[in-house]
């Protein structure tokens, strides 16, 4: 197998109930490229009962990897971290989709770099890119969504998908990818200076209604 460190998988190892252990591979928007690939189809070749499964977050996971054989396949794959790192949920965009109105992928990346600039938040961030308004990134369900339309994006802020489901409050339209992050940044420092430990944006917009956001943002 190749020792390409650009192919070096990041790891994140889960212990599950059986004694088993489950591999989740911490992608890049989903991406596994065919040298990553190639060691994760030899694995399975090489482990009777290890199969892969794709996650809700764009994210692989080997699964039924046995204890005694885990530091073996995490080695093949590459190295085992505590936590994969924030992703984000992101459709194909302009790029590949003949319904995108702008480019995904790109300003995927450049969304991950804002939060995490801006962190430590006080509960995790979410965050989905969708290329039209039919939001297959599931952007007005994530703690930070954009969505793109033909002049810009629009920012949305505050979403989230659990039991207490509710759409993002739209903090900007049609706006250039650069003045759309921005907006995101600022949304984001008003998060992380005015959240709750453990409060997610969607609470945070409950507790304090979303005139304080648009108020600190104007
Ligand atoms: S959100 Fe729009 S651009 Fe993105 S995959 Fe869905 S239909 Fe295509």
């Amino acid at each position: 197998m190749s020792d390409n460190k650009e192919n070096s998988l990041a790891v994140m190892p889960v212990r599950r109930t059986d004694g088993t252990h489950a591999l989740r591979l911490c992608l890049d928007q989903g991406l596994l490229t065919p040298d990553m690939t190639r060691r994760v189809v030899g694995i399975m070749d090489s482990c009777p009962g290890v199969t892969l499964r794709a996650t809700t977050g764009q994210r692989m996971n080997l699964e039924n990897v046995p204890g005694d054989r885990l530091d073996e396949v995490v080695a093949l794959l590459g190295t085992a971290i505590p936590k994969c790192p924030p992703g984000v949920s992101v459709c194909s965009g302009g790029d590949l989709c003949k319904l995108g109105m702008q480019p995904t992928r790109s300003m995927a990346d450049r969304l991950l770099a804002v939060i995490r600039e801006n962190g430590p938040y006080p509960f995790k961030v979410k965050s989905g890119v969708s290329g039209c308004g039919m939001a297959c990134g599931l952007s007005f369900v994530r703690d930070v969504g954009l969505v793109a339309g033909a002049k810009g994006w629009d920012v949305y802020f505050g979403g989230c998908a659990t039991s207490k489901a509710c759409p993002g409050v739209r903090i900007g339209k049609g706006l250039s990818a650069d003045k759309a992050l921005e907006v995101v940044g600022r949304a984001l420092v008003f998060y992380r200076e005015n959240g709750k430990k453990r409060e997610r944006t969607s609470g945070l917009m409950r507790r304090l209604g979303k005139e304080a956001l648009l108020s600190a943002l104007a």
